[in-house]
């Protein structure tokens, strides 16, 4: 799981956290949710490592990675805009993380370690990783097409097939859902909660939209200026609102 410990965090004179502290069982589906400017983004990539806290700690599956960067987090990203590479196949774009990792093993290995790179049964270990992922994700049928002959739908999808080849302790997901049209976003929800199902990791979605993170998540952290005002299940959020702002957040109409 992840446990965010009294989490501070200030740009310049703008407070925009003001000790965070929410701790997500392993395997959990949390969404963050709230008005625009609330912390959500700005929380999700200190979790990533993207951003430094002020204060404050972040352990990530029973490990302190507080002062960690990104690189060293064993967590996966998934952006509204995908970030796939245009010159790559679909395949290639799956198999990046693994390669890249087997290229910082490589790095860190002995003298002779490097010089028997990839034998053919790396290659086929991460192959096979790649093909499970796609079959995960109902894509095999596309992994020689480039990113610019696919749907905005399909795209998604790589770019969620990227993060799961990693196996990783969380997956952190920023509104991967708004460049979609609603139809196709109602279809992707679906996706993602069956997805979330069979793979089993520790999600945070953040949203501004409350009725995506009502349907989807095990438990919602409604956040207000930089707080965390509710936390708890759909159920409790819409049932018993911990507050005026929140029961305003969570009625409204989107
Ligand atoms: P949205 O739904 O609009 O993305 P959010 O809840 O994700 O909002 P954040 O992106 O976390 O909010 O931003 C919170 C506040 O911090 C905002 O007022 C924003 O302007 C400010 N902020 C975020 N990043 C920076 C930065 N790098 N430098 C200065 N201010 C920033």
């Amino acid at each position: 799981g992840i446990i965010l410990d009294r989490i501070e965090k200030s740009f310049g004179a703008t407070r925009v956290l003001g000790g965070v502290s929410l701790s997500f069982a392993a395997g959990e589906f949390v969404s963050l949710v709230g008005p625009s400017g609330c912390g959500k983004t700005t929380l999700l990539r200190i979790i990533a490592g993207l951003e430094t806290a002020d204060q404050g700690r972040v352990s990530i599956g029973g490990a302190d990675v507080t002062g960690r960067r990104a690189a060293d987090r064993d967590v996966a990203m998934v952006f509204q805009n995908y970030a796939l590479y245009p010159h790559m196949t679909v395949e290639q774009n799956i198999a990046l993380p693994l390669v890249m990792r087997r290229l910082r093993a490589l790095e860190r290995a002995p003298l002779l370690g490097r010089l028997v790179p990839g034998t053919d049964q790396r290659r086929q270990a991460i192959l096979a990783e790649v093909r499970e992922a796609a079959r995960l994700l109902s894509i095999g049928h596309l992994m020689q097409r480039r990113p610019g002959q696919l749907s905005g739908g399909q795209r998604q999808r790589v770019a969620l097939g990227r993060a799961i080849v990693r196996h990783p302790q969380a997956f952190l997901m920023d509104e991967p859902l708004s460049n979609l049209d609603a139809a196709l976003r109602h279809d992707m929800r679906k996706e993602l909660v069956e997805l979330h199902r069979r793979v089993g990791v520790t999600t945070v979605y953040v949203t501004h939209d409350q009725a995506e993170a009502m349907t989807m998540s095990d438990r919602v952290a409604v956040m207000l200026g930089g707080k965390v005002l509710q936390f708890g299940t759909p159920r409790e959020v819409y049932d018993q609102p911990a507050t005026i702002d929140v029961a305003g957040f969570i009625g409204s109409p989107r």
